[in-house]
């Protein structure tokens, strides 16, 4: 029985590695469903090679572009964000891939989870808006959430064999991104394109931006939380800007365990597909004679704010992270259209957090109406 998987965002830098993974292993792996926003064209062509039983473009303008050039193949086509919270629920489908990008991905991803479909989650605004209810959700409906975010899933593969082990520390690698040695003078002046050439890994645009801001590895000791269970106090985050080590876990008798690898996203999204088994794989392997040193620095929360607001928003609880997404997905934006410099990012976040509605123990209802609320102040805020 080939596993039937169901990959939001097939369109993505994610999506695009995952259908890798499935053409490499046809005789384990199938995609049942595929999904995009906008890109209908490379949809098309996806679905007319894999053959999906259903394909949701999000945006329901492309609806018609769509079904009309798949209707010689006997292919489902649906639109609208509605049909990609229904389509998961399918009984064929074995797991969820979430690999949209933002807040759009925690909706779906909650109905992957009520309908008992294991997730490989790389959509990791998921967690960080609302880790709380996701885990509840999928403790009640006895659902795994396998990682696919490079560093957890190199704590996910440390903690194989350690079910009962206690983590004393989990220790997230980050690279540092493009502007790690840059001075706070350099900063204020970088551009869309220096921010969006990541020296280590290719990805889509708003994580690139989140990796040269920073913001990523905050989002990451958020999913660390909630994805192992750990205090914040017990994350520790280590600039090692080759990204080779993914990520370790300290254990309570002082040892400490690595995954190391190439930096490329499709062992981890194969981890999540094979777990708990290993399968072969062709990607690159490291050539430790191209690796001359391994290094490890501190990161610099005065340059690099947006860590340091991330680590408040994680102290504070409550919708404070979802807060700090919203407005995060906002200056994002921003910064693409060359509308905000790169520092004013961290701005507009800090003022977002100090102006939006604080809730103590929010409900899903009330992070969507923290989402709303914090877009237009935002958005208020940058013009
Ligand atoms: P991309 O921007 O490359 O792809 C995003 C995908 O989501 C595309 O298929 C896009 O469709 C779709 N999409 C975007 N917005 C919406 C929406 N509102 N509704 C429905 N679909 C939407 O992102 P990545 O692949 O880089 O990242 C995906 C997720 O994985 C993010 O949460 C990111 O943080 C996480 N991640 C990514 C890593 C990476 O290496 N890329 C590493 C670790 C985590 P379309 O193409 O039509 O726009
Ligand atoms: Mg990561």
């Amino acid at each position: 029985m080939k596993k039937q998987i169901a990959i939001l965002g097939s369109t993505g830098s994610i999506g695009t590695q995952a259908l890798q993974v499935i053409e490499e292993h046809p005789d384990l792996y199938e995609a049942y469903v595929l999904t995009a926003n906008n890109r209908v064209d490379m949809l098309i062509e996806q679905a007319r090679k894999f053959r999906p039983e259903a394909v949701v473009i999000a945006n329901e303008e492309r609806y018609n572009q769509l079904k009309e050039a798949l209707a010689d193949l006997p292919i489902k086509v649906y639109a609208g964000s509605e049909a990609l919270c229904e389509v998961v629920t399918d009984q064929h489908i074995d797991m969820v891939l979430t690999a949209m990008v933002g807040y759009a991905g925690l909706k779906p991803t909650m109905h992957a989870i009520k309908a008992h479909k294991p997730i490989a989650l790389a959509n990791k605004e998921t967690l960080v808006v609302a880790g709380e209810l996701i885990n509840e959700l999928a403790h009640v409906n006895r659902t795994p959430i396998l990682p696919v975010d490079s560093e957890h899933s190199a704590v996910f593969q440390c903690l194989a064999g350690e079910a009962d082990t206690p983590i004393e520390k989990v220790i997230l690698t980050a690279s540092g991104g493009p502007f790690r040695t840059y001075t706070h003078e350099q900063l204020a002046h970088v551009t869309r394109q220096q921010a969006l050439k990541h020296p280590n890994w290719s990805m889509g645009a708003k994580i690139t931006i989140d990796s040269a801001s920073m913001m990523n590895k905050g989002f990451e000791v958020m999913e660390a939380k909630w994805l192992f269970g750990v205090k914040p106090e017990q994350i520790e985050v280590v600039v090692h800007p080759q990204s080779i080590v993914h990520s370790m876990v300290q254990f309570e008798d002082g040892a400490i365990k690595a995954q190391l690898g190439m930096p490329d996203m499709r062992l981890p999204i194969q981890y999540a597909f094979s777990y708990p088994q290993r399968i072969k794989a062709s990607f690159p392997r490291i050539n430790w004679m191209n690796c001359a040193e391994l290094t490890f620095e501190q990161p610099d929360l005065e340059r690099f704010r947006n860590l340091a607001l991330a680590y408040e928003a994680i102290h504070r609880g409550g919708n404070m992270p979802c807060i700090v997404n919203a407005a995060n997905e906002v200056v994002v934006e921003a910064f693409l259209n060359d509308r905000i410099s790169f520092l004013g990012m961290s701005d507009v976040i800090e003022q977002t957090m100090s102006r939006a509605s604080f809730l103590a123990k929010p409900s899903y209802e009330d992070y969507v109406a923290t989402d709303a609320e914090v877009r237009r102040l935002a958005a208020e805020l940058i013009h």
